[in-house]
């Protein structure tokens, strides 16, 4: 006769047993995979951010779907779009806003350095105001690449510690900062 198991998930996998782990990995587990987006969205690549959040690439089976316009709210920054120099103080006053640990993505070719829009009013790529911890290629980046950007800022969290000490050593000064 066979034994049907009506339980499922975790406690299927798991059942009684008891897991034991370091308090530091059990709040980069719980981070990586909550992970709360704020879109700096100018130009066409957030209309293909949109796409990854909506339902056939669903940004959500990573945990990222709840988007914030709050930086208060959030610790990822996804930039995405043209940024002009106008635009570069607003940009690095919500950054410095945002609680650390935050990260920051630069998604597509203007963000990341211009694009082809090589003038005066553009500025030459987000790195120059803020620290940039993944770019995304693309002109636009496809879905998938956003969600590799994003599984990318998730394994540098998984061991956060490392990583953000080194991201201080390099001691980053933009063009606005005093
Ligand atoms: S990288 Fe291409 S798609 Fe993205 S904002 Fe610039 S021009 Fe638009």
């Amino acid at each position: 006769m066979a034994i049907i198991s009506t339980t499922q998930g975790e406690e299927a996998i798991f059942g009684d047993s008891v897991i034991t782990t370091k308090l530091d990995s059990a709040i980069s587990w719980a981070r990586e995979s909550s992970m709360w987006p704020y879109i700096f969205g100018t130009a066409c690549c957030a209309i293909e951010f949109m796409s990854v959040a909506s339902s056939k690439f669903d940004i959500s089976r990573f945990g990222a779907e709840v988007v914030r316009f709050s930086p208060r709210q959030a610790d990822l920054m996804i930039i995405a779009g043209t940024i002009s120099n106008k635009q570069a103080p607003i940009l690095k006053r919500i950054y410095d806003q945002m609680t650390e640990p935050k990260w920051v993505m630069s998604a597509g070719a203007c963000a990341c350095s211009g694009g082809f829009y090589d003038n005066y009013t553009t500025l030459q790529g987000v790195d120059e105001i803020i620290p940039v911890d993944v770019y995304i290629s693309g002109c636009p980046p496809r879905p998938e690449a956003f969600l590799d950007g994003l599984m990318q800022i998730q394994k540098l969290q998984a061991k956060p510690a490392k990583y953000l000490q080194q991201r201080a050593k390099r001691e980053f000064k933009g063009r606005l900062d005093a």
